[in-house]
């Protein structure tokens, strides 16, 4: 028996399922979860002191990697200082600057300690600021764990199979009405029954939770549109997507302005840090301003503030993203022709440094075609790769992360070890 199974045992004992976030648990891919003792740069080391180059990075804020020298340092320095007052602090002004100055969008910015906590206040701000109750939500898309949110929400709901979960009332799900990505009809039709009800649409404008989905390229415009027309706020959950798609997030690269913006992962460099901004004049809905009440006792941490601040410097140099897009490019050309090389059914997503490899599909652009997927494929192909020294997201419904200390011999040995566990398969 291994240590990480010797841990997850009695992890379990006390701890609902072993951990504290359900896909961590391995569900979706059999076998005991690895645990990890520590990581630096690309690589994580499992309790036992095996080695893995990994594409999980905590699920995506480790865009610099793990144990950056620059991050670590700043904490430290920070640390010393004392780890949370409940006061301001003058490093809340420069990390809500660096958005500010980041993001199209954003005017004015709340920190929060977790994206669900973001998209929960977003959706609070939408509906005081435009006076309705109603919100659109895509299928497979996820924005946190929040009632309203926890409708049709991908990853770990998905391969759970919990397509709801218990405990959300009736009454709370029934304000969340569900559209198909990609697809505007269903959207429109919702607007038509209800023109004056529906406060937002809440977005993933790059779809990170049912694998890797991209948007088609008149979706979100489309959406912007519709919205506009019928009064409706446009709320772009860029938790992923946020200084990982570009400084400007995915709302840059489709030249599209929502009026409010969700941030987490990257943004909080590897801390408890998210945030949520837009227009001066709807974020001043929230108190102390305004009548729309959000708060949060560790909020605005100057450690994790710190580690956001570092973050952005650190991507905020030439060349980061055309270095990502680089390595991510590689990435899914050396699989794409592991998949040909080996006759394998199956398709990858890539836009920058995240990819999907889907198995048992051609093509998958919603929730629909995600999931005719072949998740058992998936597993074999999770469980190849971990042998060969690769840590991928344990589900075949999540995205994998490249980062900046990744090198093209790591990409390359991982095609390398795809290649072999794919013959495998056959
Ligand atoms: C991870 C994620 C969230 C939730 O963030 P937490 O910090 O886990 O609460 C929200 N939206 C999207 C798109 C995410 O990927």
């Amino acid at each position: 028996m291994s240590t990480s199974d010797k841990l997850f045992l009695e992890a379990q004992q006390y701890i609902p399922g072993g951990v504290n976030s359900p896909v961590r648990a391995w569900r979706a891919v059999g076998g005991n979860p690895l645990f990890i003792q520590r990581g630096r740069g690309c690589r994580v080391m499992d309790a036992d002191g095996k080695e893995y180059v990994d594409y999980v990075g905590s699920w995506g804020p480790l865009i610099a990697g793990h144990a950056h020298p620059q991050i670590v340092k700043a904490i430290e320095e920070s640390l010393k200082r004392g780890t949370s007052f409940g006061a301001p602090t003058p490093k809340e002004i420069e990390l809500a600057k660096a958005i500010v100055d980041a993001v199209p969008s954003i005017e004015k910015v709340r920190l929060t300690s977790s994206g669900t906590e973001a998209t929960m206040t977003a959706l609070r701000l939408a509906r005081g600021y435009t006076q309705r109750s109603k919100i659109i939500k895509f299928d497979g898309c996820y924005h946190g764990h929040s009632d309203a949110l926890l409708v049709r929400a991908g990853s770990g709901a998905l391969t759970l199979s919990l397509p709801d979960s218990h405990g959300v009332p009736e009454a709370f799900a029934s304000q969340t009405l569900v559209a198909k990505y990609n697809d505007l009809t269903s959207v429109a039709a919702y607007f038509e029954a209800d023109p004056n009800g529906i406060a937002a649409i809440i977005v993933e404008p790059i779809a990170g939770n049912m694998g890797l989905v991209l948007p088609k390229p008149e979706f979100l415009a489309e959406l912007r549109q519709l919205t506009q027309q019928y009064g409706a706020l446009l709320i772009f959950d860029e938790v992923i997507s946020g200084f990982r798609m570009g400084r400007g997030g995915a709302q840059e690269l489709y030249k599209l302005t929502p009026d409010l913006t969700c941030l987490g992962k990257v943004v909080g460099g590897g801390m408890p840090l998210a945030a949520v901004g837009g227009k001066r004049e709807i974020m001043d809905q929230l108190a102390p301003v305004g009548s729309v009440y959000q708060a949060g006792t560790l909020s605005g941490n100057p450690l994790a503030v710190t580690a956001g601040i570092e973050t952005l410097k650190i991507i905020n140099t030439p060349g980061t993203y055309e270095r990502l897009n680089e390595l991510g490019t590689m990435m899914a050309e050396g699989l794409r022709q592991a998949i040909k090389d080996t006759g394998t059914l199956a398709c990858v997503n890539q836009i920058g440094s995240m990819f999907t490899l889907f198995f048992g599909v051609h093509a998958v652009h919603d929730r629909t075609t995600a999931a005719r997927s072949d998740t058992k494929a998936f597993a074999r192909y999770f469980q190849g790769m971990i042998e060969r020294g690769v840590y991928l997201p344990p589900s075949q419904f999540e995205t994998a992360f490249i980062s900046l200390a990744h090198s093209e011999a790591d990409v390359q040995e991982t095609v390398a070890a795809a290649k072999e566990v794919l013959r495998s398969m056959r």
